[in-house]
């Protein structure tokens, strides 16, 4: 079972992620999570990374998959995942299954913003209106080329993610169901 979940920052990946996960019993994985501690632990890959998270731009594939191939192979031979904020560019997405489901948490870009400014994780890219508007255009550049890919799979499902995150949940479920 693999799931990867697209959507703009602030659609609400992580809380989806976490709840889909769980429900389906296997492991969720979010890559900015993963890049994060990597980057806050002081490695030499970690202090490759940092500048890259701070600026909102995507970490390079390279470094990118040293830190979530592991992770990701690991989950696999447990059963499965849900990815959240992988795969982003269409490089990263020829690393996974072709038979993965892709789940879009569809969101308008004022209303991820509106979201984004409003969230208090502590997050220095979630401060700056400046580095939110580049995370947005790097998501339509990079990562919504993917919207088309898992389409032309018939392996999409795309989901009106402003709603309740109960009421979004519900509809990745029913929307997993309807295809089982
Ligand atoms: P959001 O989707 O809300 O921006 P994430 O926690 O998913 O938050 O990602 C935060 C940052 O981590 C991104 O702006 C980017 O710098 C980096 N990142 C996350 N996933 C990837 C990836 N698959 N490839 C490259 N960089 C990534």
């Amino acid at each position: 079972m693999g799931i990867v979940l697209l959507g703009p920052p602030g659609s609400g990946k992580g809380t989806q992620g976490r709840l889909l996960a769980e429900r389906l019993g296997v492991r969720h994985l979010s890559t900015g999570v993963l890049l994060r501690d990597e980057a806050s632990s002081g490695t030499d890959l970690g202090r490759k990374i940092a500048p890259y998270l701070d600026r909102g731009e995507l970490a390079p594939d390279d470094l990118t998959m040293a830190v979530v191939e592991p992770a990701v192979a690991a989950a696999r031979a447990e059963g499965g995942y849900v990815l959240d904020g992988f795969p982003r560019t269409l490089d990263q997405a020829s690393h996974l299954p072709e038979d993965d489901i892709a789940v879009h948490l569809d969101l308008p870009d004022d209303v991820a913003r509106v979201r984004l400014a409003e969230r208090d994780e502590g997050r220095s890219d979630d401060d700056d209106p400046t580095v939110i508007d580049h995370r947005l255009r790097v998501y339509h550049e990079r990562t919504a080329p993917l919207l088309e890919l898992y389409g032309s799979r018939g392996r999409l499902i795309t989901v009106d993610a402003d709603q309740p995150p109960e009421a979004v949940a519900g509809a990745i479920a029913a929307a997993l169901e309807a295809r089982s």
